[in-house]
């Protein structure tokens, strides 16, 4: 049935993103007559599909420099997180972990029940809006929080409200200067948009999901080391074995596949929209800036692609409430924090983290931008947000 909605604006690409049709393409064969169990090695129809799962699965980690066996399928990045912080931590019994304050609701909250159960959490705060480095984890404060009995650190590679880039290299470096300590790092809003090489950059262990990259929602992967030390896991999902035992259920044939070409496509054509999508995000923020006045940034500069994604822009309607501005203006979709945490009444605990007031958190709005984004999309834009502001002083 044909959408009744005018075609909004999508501008909450952190959200999720479109599928891309390539993608689509990729996958319809093992909806209409690939439909084995990837398991079923004893028939021909299962050993296509378990090719197929298999060359995903080496296409995946070669794209990411990893090795074939270090990849486990998930169902997202929440089931990676809770697989990578409860897996190692109920692993090993007890001891400390440290992570940061402004990590998504799917590391803090599998990491609030471990605290529950014994474990020691120290959440780290991040640097304040006055900072360059606003956003960021403080490196003093991260070797200083390490204890004797620490034995895992768990930053996010970027945020998904304020698009900030951890310096993860430098973290790696600083908890493996100490033997048994694991880095894990929540790269859901990083890969397919940020070039990730495991092969040189050392973490232990890495979630994703394939919704934030053009693939389909409800599959994701969790990486873990092999080489030269080899993450253990307590699987959290016990059944027959599959991922070598360390998650079991059947595989979502469809969205491996769908996943392994939406990283094919993410690695093969990065270069040519990355520097678009920038120039179009900065145009959005400062033709807005132009006809509404100063809306004043939220996050790291929009000039420093070291500290801030390439799409990400969130910022304050100063006077304006981010929700009643994104109701006045419903042929735009954009958000006012992480759409895990929409429906809960809490102001955004990134947004706190680097200092906003709740008058200050309640004006703001994250937008993120997809390479299917034109420029009339963002003049489009512009516009219905200027005239909503315009509606909504002039009723004040
Ligand atoms: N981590 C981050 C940073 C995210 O943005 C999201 C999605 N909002 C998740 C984890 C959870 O991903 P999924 O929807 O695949 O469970």
């Amino acid at each position: 049935m044909a959408s009744t909605l005018e075609t909004p604006i999508y501008l909450d690409n952190h959200a999720t993103t479109a599928l891309d049709p390539r993608v689509l393409e990729a996958m319809l064969p093992l909806w209409r007559g690939d439909y084995a169990n990837p398991n079923s090695v004893t028939h021909r129809l299962g050993q296509h599909a378990h090719d197929l799962v298999e060359s995903a699965r080496s296409q995946i980690a070669e794209s990411l420099g990893a090795q074939a066996n270090e990849i486990i399928f998930t169902s997202g990045a929440t089931e990676s997180n809770n697989l990578a912080l409860k897996g190692v931590a109920l692993r090993r019994g007890q001891g400390h972990i440290i992570s940061l304050a402004t990590e998504h609701p799917s590391v803090i909250a599998p990491l609030q029940k471990l605290q529950r159960q014994g474990f020691q959490v120290t959440w780290l705060p991040v640097q304040g809006r006055e900072s360059s480095n606003c956003g960021r984890i403080d490196l003093n404060q991260l070797s200083d929080a390490i204890q004797a009995d620490t034995f895992l650190v768990s930053v996010m590679l970027a945020n998904n409200e304020i698009g900030v880039l951890q310096p993860l290299r430098e973290i790696c470096d600083i908890c493996h200067q100490r033997q048994g300590i694991w880095v894990h790092t929540d790269a859901t809003q990083a890969v397919g948009k940020v070039p990730i090489r495991l092969d040189e950059l050392p973490v232990d262990l890495m979630s994703w999901t394939a919704h934030k990259m053009y693939g389909p929602k409800g599959v994701g992967a969790l990486y873990a080391r092999q080489t030269p030390r080899r993450v253990r896991l307590l699987s959290e999902m016990d059944g027959g074995g599959q991922e070598s035992g360390r998650r079991g259920g059947t595989l979502n044939t469809p969205g491996i596949v769908g996943m392994a070409k939406a990283l094919e496509l993410a690695c093969r054509e990065w270069p040519d929209w990355v520097d678009t999508t920038r120039q179009r995000r900065d145009r959005f923020y400062q033709n807005l800036s132009a006809a509404i006045g100063p809306l004043p940034l939220n996050g790291p500069s929009l000039s420093d692609p070291s500290r801030r994604l390439f799409n990400n822009l969130n910022c304050q309607f100063p006077g304006i409430d981010g929700h009643s501005l994104m109701i006045h203006t419903p042929q735009l979709c954009a958000s006012t924090g992480s759409a895990c945490t929409a429906t809960s009444t809490e102001p955004s605990h990134v947004l706190q983290a680097i200092g906003l007031n709740p008058d200050q958190v309640r004006c703001s709005l994250r937008f993120g931008l997809s390479r299917f984004n034109t420029d009339a999309d963002i003049d489009r834009a512009v516009e219905a947000l200027v005239a909503s502001v315009a509606q909504l002083r002039r009723s004040r």
